[in-house]
């Protein structure tokens, strides 16, 4: 299927791909439903109902306009003062807000609970997650005291949920409508290929406001386990984007597996035919898929030692609007278990996720100077953990200097190789 996608994707695209090629990043080297602008699916012959009031969206099968989505967002804050609180991430480059509901358990109990994030539609066209988020904040806080599971989860696990990242371009045709959504932000960027990368990659473009205010906010938590949710496939997408498994396996891929298999496994219970039309197992490491760059999942990995996967969640990026409540049927369970796999992360493996193969460095930890062991035939570029690029040197250099910058943890990298540093 996958082949049979690629190829047709590729005849149907050719000529397209003239246009895109001179702004194309310099990888994929294959490319997936999801990973570049085929041609936009038609939305003439599908039910696109609008929700134009909270009370719409009762029977799920709606998309909610602008408006009602926040009014819905502002209703379950309403509701369930003692359970939830909207946090704005920030604004998108038009000026729509970005929301994430914080959804907790009892405030009185001290006790650590890790923190879990799901964000959903950084591609604005794909709006399946964006109502399946919806409706699992609706689930969750009406569950909160009537249902045992969904209690003790929201007992055990700090839960964000991000309904949509880019609502400018979900909204591209007016706040009244999702039918003229587009992937892209406002500036026609690709949110999902304007992230800060394992390799030191820049970005294609500039980073986009919608993406640095979600490093701000994800800088400002510390996020275990999270998901980004997309549409055009069905698979489950575990780390690396940025490499094959063959060429750097993720750390925990045996882990991912797991946790992939079952998320397949519960939702094919409920249908059968869902999560076949890429892989047969329904899962696969991102870059055996194709490999990208820039990307969020490997942002979150590797720089905030998050463990993130892309989940692509439906075969049709836009389904009609009658279709999502059998996608929610088949896929709530996975949602809500995937959660809870937060519980099956191994704390003892706390650590900075690097990436390619280590080079030394001494003294580490440091509170000055750091030497490189051999003499870096790339450039050597530090991060913090935000992300963001601290120090930049020349090839050739071995001397980098940590005075400057804040205590902290740090990434060096140069070019395959990098070196966590500790300054003190
Ligand atoms: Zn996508």
């Amino acid at each position: 299927m996958k082949n049979t996608v690629f190829k047709t994707f590729l005849l149907t695209s050719v000529f397209i791909s003239f246009v895109f090629v001179s702004v194309a990043q310099e990888k994929p080297l294959k490319l997936r439903p999801d990973a570049f602008p085929p041609k936009p699916e038609s939305t003439d012959s599908k039910v696109v109902a609008m929700a134009g009031s909270v009370e719409e969206m009762s029977g799920w099968n709606r998309y909610p306009t602008y408006e009602t989505y926040l009014a819905m967002m502002q209703s379950w804050a309403e509701r369930f003062p003692e359970h939830c609180r909207v946090d704005t991430i920030g604004t998108s480059v038009q000026g729509r807000l970005i929301l994430c509901m914080h959804i907790e358990g009892e405030r009185d109990v001290d006790l650590y609970r890790p923190q879990f994030f799901y964000s959903s539609t950084m591609h604005g066209d794909e709006v399946t997650g964006f109502v399946m988020m919806l409706r699992l904040i609706d689930t969750l806080l009406n569950g909160y005291g009537n249902n045992q599971q969904y209690t003790d989860l929201i007992n055990s696990v700090d839960i964000y949920i991000n309904p949509l990242s880019n609502p400018d371009g979900t909204y591209r045709g007016g706040n009244s409508t999702v039918r003229n959504a587009i992937r892209y932000n406002a500036n026609y960027v690709d949110l999902n290929r304007n992230y800060p990368d394992p390799f030191g990659t820049e970005p294609m473009n500039p980073q986009q406001q919608e993406n640095t205010a979600m490093i701000n906010y994800v800088g400002k938590h510390h996020f275990r386990l999270s998901a980004n949710l997309h549409g055009g496939a069905e698979v489950m997408n575990y780390p690396w984007d940025s490499y094959s498994s063959y060429e750097n396996p993720h750390p925990y891929s045996e882990w991912w597996i797991e946790v992939c298999k079952r998320f397949v496994d519960t939702s094919r219970t409920y249908s059968s035919s869902h999560f076949r039309d890429t892989y047969n197992s329904g899962y696969i490491a991102g870059g055996d898929w194709y490999v990208i760059s820039n990307g969020r999942q490997d942002y979150m990995n590797y720089y905030h030692n998050c463990r993130e996967m892309t989940m692509e969640i439906s075969s049709d990026k836009m389904l009609s609007s009658d279709k999502l409540p059998e996608y929610w049927r088949f896929l709530q369970h996975s949602l809500v278990n995937y959660i809870a796999e937060i519980h099956t992360i191994d704390n003892s493996t706390e650590g900075i996720v690097e990436a390619g193969s280590q080079i030394a460095v001494y003294p580490n930890p440091t509170s000055d100077m750091v030497f490189i062991g051999e003499e870096p035939a790339n450039p050597v570029t530090v991060y913090d953990m935000q992300g963001r690029v601290v120090i930049k040197m020349p090839a050739g250099v071995r001397i980098v200097d940590f005075k400057t910058l804040p205590k902290g943890v740090y990434i060096l990298r140069t070019g395959a190789h990098s070196a966590k540093i500790i300054r003190r």
